[in-house]
This record gives C-alpha cells, structure tokens and sequence, in this order.
C-alpha cells in the first residue's frame, strides 16, 4: 500500500517542527486529518502535543490562552490561528456533559481514544505518517461513522455526540455504523441533558450540509424528539414532508436562515404559525438574533405573491426588504416543483435587480419628501407623521409620478385622511 502523505500548511508544519525539534512530540489531528484523508478542504488545522500548555506558550512568541483548562492554547503565525492542545485523558462525564476533570497525558493513543468517532480520532505527522489505532482508514473507505470504543458508553460520557453522529453522517454522506446506530437509538433521550448552544451548533451543521436530507435520521433514531419535537409532529402528520423538506433544503444555499426557513416553513398550519414557530424554537436553541430574524422574515413573506409588473415588484421589495428579496426568491424557488413557476421566480429577480438599478422608489428614503416636509405643511411631529409617509409612499409605489414634492403635498389632505 502507498504511503499516506497529507499537505499541511507550511505554518502548521513550522508549528510541528518547532514542537518536535523542542523534543516534544507534535502531530495535526482530528477534522483535519479525517478531511485531508477524503480529498476535502479542512476548515482549521489542529494540533495535539506531549507538550503542556505552559511548555507550548514558551516555544512560541505570540499565543493566546483559548481553553486553557483544557489544554488548548492558540499559537499564531503566519496570519492565523493554530490551536495547540496536550494530549489529555478526559476524567469522568458525572452530568454526561463536560468532563469533571482533563488530565494531561504522555501519550498519543490516550489521546485519540477519548475522540469520539474513529474518522476524528487519526494524527498525522509529516516525518511519523499516520497514527490510526481505531481503524478510521477502513471507517472512511466504508463510509461509516463509528464510535471510538463502546459507543454505549461514549454517549454516556456526552450525549452531544450522538447528534454529531448525524452531523458528520450528513456532512460526508456516511452512515452510522450498526451498533453505533443502535447505541444512538438508547441514548437519544439523554440529549435533554445538552446545552441548547451546544445542540444548535451540530443542527446548523446537518443543515447546512451537502446532504441535508441525513437530517431525519435525527427523527428515526429519536433524536428531534428531544430537540425539536414539531419537526416529528410535522412529519407524523404529513408522511411526505421529511421528503419535502429535505428536497427543499437541498435547493438552496447551505446558509441557515435559507435552509432553516424552508425546513421551519412546514412546521406550521400557515405562514403565521409557521413563523411564531421558528421564532420560538431559534430562541429556545439560543441563536443568534440576525439569523432567527432573517429565518422569521423568509418564512413570513414565503407566501408572497406578485405578477411581473413594476408597481408588484416595487411593492414585493418594499413589503419584503430588499436586503432579502434574492433569497425570498431562492425560497419561493425551491419550494415549487413547477418548472414554470421556477422560470417566473428567476424573471422576478431580473426585474427586481432593473427596478433596483433604475433608481425606482420603494422605500421611504426614496420619497420626494420627509417628515420635515410635513412639518412644514402644517402636521404636528408625531406618529401622524410616520402613517402619512407610508401612505404616500403606498401611493408611489402603484404610480411613480406621483413622487414629486409639490404634488405630494397638494395630496396632503387626502394621505391625511388615509393614514
Ligand atoms: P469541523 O470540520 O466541523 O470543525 P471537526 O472534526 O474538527 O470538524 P470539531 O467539533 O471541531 O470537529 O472537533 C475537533 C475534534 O475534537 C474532533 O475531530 C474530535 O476528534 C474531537 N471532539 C470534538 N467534540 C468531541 C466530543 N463531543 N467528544 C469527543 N471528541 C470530540
Ligand atoms: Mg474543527
């Protein structure tokens, strides 16, 4: 067999051979090793040493102290970051979330055996090659998640990782190994024990996933019933909408306001309720505020409906914002199976962008007067104001010539009556 050569970066490999030629022992790990392995882009290079933190910080001039009870301390060169963590032993797992205790260890295998899966628990080094105890070579050529020991009590040390199961499946399109999947099966339950952030992160990560449909087996192996429970509903209620949300997920780009508000669209019994949904449950997995309401506005305005016409296009932009009418668009687009309705979704973008190019008004800062117009027309300053700009900007919307100061204000009178 050939040997295995892995490419690392010129100022992970500085990182290595300082460790090295220090005497300590230095290898990448993890992620990185499993995806340099499958051809595939690491996201970040991480290192595992015999080296303790206090040894590391000395090697190198600039670090910063990331996880430092943990073992991890980042070491920066040339640009970035690398995270550098002693080898450790994780103590015991009392609440089946964070060890109780790391202990740091002289040893690599000690090291890679609290890893979770076999595919993350591999070190590489350039001089050393490939350090592989569980067998994840043969886990990756089989296409396999499989668990580091007895997956029954690794998922009793953290429940987290039997949703990373999923995620890694989802992400490199494997399966879960047989008795891995059964010993997910008996500890589905346990995620109740999990940080909401912590449950969040490997979510989004299935989601956003080439292979997003791998998400219902979260459902099959009992985990969204912990999780997110109107996922199941949904499902329970509709045999076809696993199908269909996973159809839908995979059309659009792998962001999660796109992929969640196609997934969320469906947990409702209209658009209103589907969106107060999506509102509740990305607070409860403690999201961040721009993405829980950029998920909220794609779902609200999924329904929209407009023609080809101008004043429908302005109208679609100012009703939906123009920040996120071409992803309501890829939405919409993705949840029709209509080849013809898909073409009429891609003319709307079109005339959107010329209607957008043009200058065209739709939006409050794009009326020929402002409030301080009104003020000077005689309407006292408060929320008057606001509802009389609306309703003239409504007015220009359906007819652009209308958007001159003179005659707005000549209308004066009738916008007051309609606000
Ligand atoms: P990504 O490319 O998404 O960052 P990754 O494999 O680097 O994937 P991380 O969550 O960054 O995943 O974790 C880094 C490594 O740490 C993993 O490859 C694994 O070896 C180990 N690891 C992370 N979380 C756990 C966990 N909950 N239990 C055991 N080992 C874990
Ligand atoms: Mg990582």
């Amino acid at each position: 067999m050939d040997e295995i050569r892995i490419n690392v970066p010129e100022n992970v490999c500085a990182v290595l051979d300082r460790l090295t030629q220090a005497g300590y022992e230095a290898f990448v790990v993890g992620g990185c090793v499993r995806d340099s392995l499958l051809g595939r882009q690491p996201n970040d290079w991480d290192v595992t040493t015999s080296a303790r933190p206090r040894q590391v910080k000395k090697l190198f001039r600039r670090t910063v102290d990331t996880g430092i009870k943990h073992g991890t301390v980042t070491v920066l060169t040339g640009g970035a970051g690398v995270e550098v963590t002693t080898y450790r032993i994780d103590g015991s797992y009392s609440d089946g979330r964070h060890p109780d205790s790391v202990t740091f260890t002289e040893n690599l295998i000690g090291d890679l055996e609290r890893r979770d899966f076999t595919i993350n628990a591999m070190a590489y080094h350039p001089q050393a090659g490939l350090v592989d105890a569980f067998d994840g070579i043969g886990d990756l050529r089989r296409h396999v998640v499989r668990c580091v020991g007895d997956p029954d009590r690794r998922f009793g040390e953290d429940a987290l990782r039997i949703l990373r199961a999923v995620r890694f499946a989802a992400q490199l399109n494997f399966s879960i190994e047989e008795e891995t999947r059964e010993a997910v099966r008996r500890a589905a339950p346990n995620l109740h024990s999990v940080s909401a952030e912590r449950i969040r992160t490997e979510f989004v990560k299935t989601i956003d996933s080439d292979h997003p449909e791998c998400f219902d087996e979260a459902r099959k192996l009992g985990i969204t019933a912990c999780f997110l429970p109107e996922y199941d509903a949904m499902c329970a209620s509709d045999p076809e909408a696993a199908g269909r949300a996973a159809h839908q997920m995979r059309q659009v780009r792998p962001e999660t306001p796109l992929r969640a508000a196609v997934l969320f669209a469906g947990f409702g019994r209209d658009v209103q309720e589907s969106t107060q949904m999506a509102d509740r449950i990305l607070r409860r997995l403690k999201s961040d505020n721009d993405t829980r309401e950029k998920t909220m506005r794609l779902i609200a305005c999924s329904q929209m409906a407009y023609t080809l016409e101008e004043k429908d296009i302005r109208r679609a932009l100012h009703d939906a914002g123009e920040d996120i009418f071409p992803d309501l668009i890829a939405v919409q687009t993705a949840q029709t199976d209509d080849p013809d309705r898909k073409a009429f979704y891609s003319r709307v973008l079109e005339k959107a962008r010329a209607v957008q190019a043009e200058g065209q008004c739709f939006r409050l800062s794009d009326l020929a007067v402002g409030g301080r117009d009104l003020i000077a027309a005689g309407v006292r300053p408060g929320p008057e104001i606001g509802k009389i700009l609306d309703a003239m900007l409504d007015a220009v919307i359906e007819d652009p010539s209308l958007n001159n100061k003179d005659i707005l204000i000549e209308q004066l009178p009738q916008f007051r009556h309609l606000s």
